[in-house]
C-alpha cells in the first residue's frame, strides 16, 4: 500500500490569523496564508500559486447527514450553497464490463447524474456561493463545454450573470445547447480551451468578473464530495474502501479534490493511510500532458499546443491543477495512462451495453482501467471505481456516430416483419460462417 505523505502535521493545524470561522487559503508553492472572503482572489497574491481551502477542522464519517452535496457540510466551507440539488450520484455494478476487464470488483460512478449531466455542478453550488459572499454580479469560465453549462445554470439559479468563452467548433452540441437556455453570454474563441482560460483569466484580473475554471480553490471542495460519496457508499457495500479510483483528466481538478478529500480524512482518522485508494488519470492520447509528466517523472506538465480526441470534455493540452493533481497521482501510487479515441469509443459503447450512457471523456476512464489491467499495472484482485464524468444526452452526435444506425422500413407490418427476420437470418447465416 502507498504510504501517504502528510506535509503538515497531522494533529490540530494551527489557525491562522487569516482565517475566517476557520476557513482560510493557503497557497500550495509558498505556503502564505490569505483570508478566505475578504476579497476577489484566485491564486496567491505573494507568488500567483495555487491556492488551497484549508480548515480548522477535518471530517469525520459520522458528521455527515442529509443527502447530495450539502451531506458534506462539515467538510465545506458553509453548510448551504446556490443548490439544484446536486450529488447523490448511483454507484453502478456493470457485472458485464467487471467480468470482462477482469477485477475483482468494478463500480461506475455516474457523474452524469448530476443536475446539469457532469460534475461540474458539484463545484458550482459552492462557488456561485462564494460568488454572492465576495459580492460579485457577473461570473466567467473557460469551458470545454460542461463548466459553462453548470456555471449558466447555477448563475441563473443564484440570479447572476454569466459569461463563458468557448473554443469555437470543439464543443459538444448539448453543451452549448444547455449554456444558451439558461442564459449565458456565449463567446465562442478562435483557438482552443487552453486560449480561452487565458483570456478569461485576464479579464478576471482585470475584475471584469468572477472566475468559476477549476482554478478556483471553492470549485475542487464542492468537488471533493464525489469521493466521500464513493467512499462512503463503497464501505457501505462491501465493508472496505476501493484499491483504486480511475477518473478522466482534462484541467485535473477533480484528481487534485479526490487527493484532498483522502487528505483530509487522513487528518480527521477515518481512512488510514494504507486505505487510500490509488488516483488513476487518463487522458486521451491526443492531449495527454500529464500522462507525459507522470511517466517522466517530471515536477510540472510541459503545455501541449496541438491538442484533439473525440472526448472533447478533455481536450486541454494545459491542466491547471497538476501542480495539485501530480502529488496525488505519486503519493496514493497511482498512475496515469493514456488511450486512443477508438478505445474510448469501445467503451463508451460497452458502458451503454450495461444500460450506463456516458460521453466520450468519460469512457475514457473504462478504457484506462481495461488497458491498465491488461498491461498488468492494475491486479485481477482489485476494486476499482471508475468515474463516469458526464452525459450521454452531452454530445449527442458522438453517441450517434458509436451506436448502430437506424434502419429504414416500408410501413406496414409485414414489411418490418420481412425486415426483422431478414436480419435475423443474416446474423445466424454470419455466425454459422464464422463457426465452420
Ligand atoms: C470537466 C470534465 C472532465 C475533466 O475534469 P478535470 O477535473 O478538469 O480533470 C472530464 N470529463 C468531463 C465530462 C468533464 O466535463
Ligand atoms: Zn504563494
Amino acid at each position: 500500500m502507498a504510504e501517504l505523505s502528510l506535509p503538515d502535521a497531522p494533529d490540530a493545524p494551527e489557525v491562522p490569523s487569516a482565517a475566517t470561522d476557520g476557513v482560510w487559503l493557503r497557497c500550495i508553492d509558498c505556503g502564505h496564508d490569505h483570508p478566505p472572503f475578504d476579497a476577489v482572489r484566485y491564486t496567491c497574491g505573494e507568488c500567483d500559486g495555487l491556492l488551497e481551502v484549508r480548515y480548522a477542522t477535518h471530517p469525520t464519517f459520522d458528521e455527515f447527514e442529509g443527502s447530495g452535496v450539502w451531506r458534506y457540510a462539515a467538510a465545506l466551507p458553509f453548510d448551504s450553497g446556490v443548490t439544484l440539488p446536486e450529488g447523490d450520484t448511483p454507484l453502478h455494478r456493470v457485472p458485464r464490463l467487471e467480468e470482462s476487464v477482469g477485477v475483482r470488483n468494478l463500480r461506475v460512478k455516474h457523474e452524469g447524474m448530476n443536475p446539469t449531466g457532469s460534475f461540474k455542478d458539484r463545484g458550482m453550488t459552492v462557488g456561485v456561493r462564494v460568488a454572492r459572499e465576495v459580492g460579485v454580479d457577473r461570473l466567467a469560465c473557460a469551458s470545454t463545454g460542461n463548466t459553462s453549462a453548470a456555471l449558466a445554470a447555477y448563475g441563473a439559479r443564484g440570479g447572476l450573470e454569466t459569461l463563458v468563452l468557448l473554443p469555437q467548433g470543439k464543443v459538444a452540441a448539448g453543451k452549448i445547447a444547455q449554456a444558451s437556455l439558461h442564459g449565458a453570454r456565449i463567446l465562442e474563441v478562435d483557438g482552443n480551451f487552453d486560449d480561452c482560460l487565458d483570456i478569461v483569466r485576464e479579464l478576471t484580473d482585470r475584475g471584469e468578473a468572477y472566475l468559476l475554471n477549476s482554478l478556483n480553490p471553492f470549485r475542487l471542495e464542492g468537488q471533493k464530495t464525489i469521493g466521500l460519496e464513493i467512499l462512503e457508499e463503497f464501505y457501505a457495500d462491501e465493508g472496505r474502501f476501493p484499491d483504486r479510483i480511475v477518473l478522466p483528466v482534462g484541467n485535473a481538478g477533480n484528481t487534485a479534490a479526490l487527493y484532498k478529500c483522502f487528505r483530509e480524512l487522513v487528518r480527521g482518522g477515518d481512512l488510514a493511510p494504507g486505505d487510500v485508494p490509488k488516483l488513476t488519470g487518463v487522458q486521451a492520447e491526443g492531449a495527454a500532458p500529464m500522462v507525459e509528466a507522470v511517466e517522466s517523472g517530471a515536477d510540472g506538465v510541459e503545455r501541449w499546443d496541438d491538442v484533439e480526441t473525440v472526448a472533447t470534455a478533455i481536450r486541454i493540452g494545459n491542466p491547471v491543477n497538476a501542480p495539485k493533481a501530480l502529488p496525488g497521482i505519486r503519493e496514493t501510487g497511482g498512475t496515469a495512462v493514456a488511450v486512443s479515441d477508438e478505445e474510448i469509443t469501445d467503451a463508451q459503447r460497452e458502458l451503454a451495453g450495461e444500460g450506463v450512457g456516458v460521453e466520450p471523456a468519460s469512457a475514457a476512464s473504462v478504457a484506462g482501467l481495461r488497458k491498465l489491467r491488461e498491461s498488468g499495472v492494475v491486479d485481477s484482485g482489485e476494486d476499482v471505481v471508475c468515474l463516469t464524468t458526464g452525459h450521454l444526452l452531452k454530445d449527442p452526435d458522438a453517441a450517434a456516430d458509436a451506436g448502430a444506425d437506424p434502419e429504414p422500413v416500408p410501413d406496414s407490418t409485414d414489411a418490418v416483419l420481412a425486415h426483422l427476420a431478414g436480419r435475423d437470418v443474416g446474423g445466424l447465416l454470419g455466425r454459422l460462417r464464422r463457426l465452420f
